[in-house]
């Protein structure tokens, strides 16, 4: 069966003509409740990323896209809440540090999140490598707990933006992804339809991040912050770079060990960095300080002062979860078997396929092949040489973390390839690649 008027809708796009408010909610509202079939979209989304949308068109996209479903309520909680996103990278543990920091500002942080695909980790997944964590929580659960905790990272909701799980899917299948208007739509339709006041997206740059070059992603922070802004969300972008993973770790019990180091002051210098500048960014969003100074003063006081650590307690402890792992990261999951990788000559770290060190750690269990397929929370490297760093032959380049030996070859061969030792001392480029649009 299809619905009348859509192919019309689709030989506009076709044809390189804007489409009006009507149309967009016709094709998105209809494919939502099954009256426009996956053939038709799939033609659309081609046709789309073919032509281009305008911003105009993005926008009535996107707020189709928030109207297909439910928008979660935050009013009850007080002040300003604040979400924050990631467009990707490899090994990005900055949500685990970032949102108990800045909850233990006084900045509310509510953020539904999801789970790792292919080379990307999934902070969910790495949530729930602390024993008993649980991120199902309903859209009520969620804005009681950011209200009474300060924090509360859920999986995103059946019920929020439908559309863009839907969407998605067929993207995923079809060649689509790569539309910066339906990357913008998909991303702002979730974090609108999430309820937070106020909004810091971090678009990553770099070969492990859908953007390769950082004039392509800062088209693409241009566009969020017009789309997020015109639907009523304060939002600011960063561009960062991902050309290695971030900190040393990659894989889940092992980024909420680093991530808890992090919190207690000891975290790798790249990732504390990064987590210390989002989390002032955020402070500022939600109106905790008034200038990015001050902010970044207060967020420096809460990580020494442990009140960080403390409020990563209280958030693990309201989920379900062994807050006990702050204080004794052995509790965590671990791998039964640990092998280094040497150095197999001397030289300096020059660089990174980061996405091909992402998909070591899946290959060693971290992540998945397949959505559904289930990870092993201790599986990953640790210990992960950075870029600029000198190392002699015998060296340990990472070591690897996997419940069946028989995987130790395939992972090490994979990550190999995607470290590259030469001559010359090469220091790393910058981690924030522009202010912000
Ligand atoms: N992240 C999303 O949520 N959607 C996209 O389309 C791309 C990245
Ligand atoms: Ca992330």
């Amino acid at each position: 069966m299809t619905s009348p008027g859509i192919e019309e809708v689709i030989a506009a796009k076709r044809d390189g003509h804007a489409h009006s408010r009507e149309q967009l909610d016709r094709l998105v509202l209809g494919f939502v409740s099954g009256e426009v079939p996956d053939y038709q979209m799939s033609a659309w989304l081609m046709a789309a990323l073919l032509n281009g949308l305008t911003m105009a068109e993005t926008v009535l996209l996107t707020d189709a896209m928030v109207r297909s479903g439910e928008v979660i309520d935050l009013t009850g909680v007080p002040g300003r809440t604040v979400d924050k996103h990631s467009t990707g990278g490899v090994a990005d543990t900055t949500t685990l540090v970032v949102a108990p920091l800045v909850a233990a500002c006084g900045v509310p942080v509510a953020k539904m999140s999801g789970r790792g695909l292919g080379h990307t980790g999934g902070t969910l997944d790495k949530l729930e490598s602390i024993p008993g964590f649980v991120v199902d929580l309903s859209p009520e659960r969620f804005a009681e707990q950011v209200r009474d905790v300060g924090v509360a990272v859920i999986s995103q909701s059946q019920s929020v933006d439908p559309a863009d799980k839907l969407m998605y899917a067929l993207r995923d299948v079809t060649a689509t992804v790569p539309s910066i208007p339906l990357i913008v739509s998909s991303i702002i339709s979730k974090k609108v339809a999430g309820g937070a006041d106020a909004i810091l997206l971090d678009v990553k740059a770099g070969s492990g991040a859908f953007m390769k070059t950082v004039a392509q992603a800062e088209e693409l922070a241009r566009a969020l912050s017009f789309v997020g802004r015109e639907l009523g969300r304060d939002v600011e972008c960063v561009v960062t770079s991902m050309d290695q993973p971030l900190g040393t770790a990659v894989g889940n019990a092992l980024e909420v060990e680093e991530a808890i180091a992090t919190l207690w002051g000891r975290g790798p210098a790249d990732l504390t960095a990064l987590c210390t500048e989002f989390a002032a960014r955020m402070v500022v969003l939600g109106e905790g300080a008034s200038d990015t100074a001050a902010a970044r003063e207060r967020v420096s006081t809460a990580l020494t002062s442990g009140a960080a650590a403390e409020k990563f307690r209280e958030w693990i402890a309201a989920q379900g979860g062994d807050a006990r792992v702050v204080d004794d990261p052995g509790l965590l999951p671990r791998c039964a078997h640990t092998r280094p990788v040497p150095a197999q000559a001397s030289g300096w770290v020059a660089g990174f396929d980061a996405e091909g060190v992402g998909r070591a750690a899946m290959l060693a269990g971290a992540g998945r092949v397949r959505a559904g397929d289930p990870v092993d929370p201790g599986a990953g490297l640790s210990g992960c040489v950075r870029v600029g760093q000198r190392g002699e032959v015998g060296d340990e380049l990472c070591r690897i973390h996997v419940s069946d030996p028989d995987l130790f070859d395939v992972v090490e061969e994979r990550f190999r390839r995607a470290v590259r030792i030469g001559p010359e001392p090469s220091p790393p480029g910058p981690l924030f690649q522009e202010a912000s649009a």
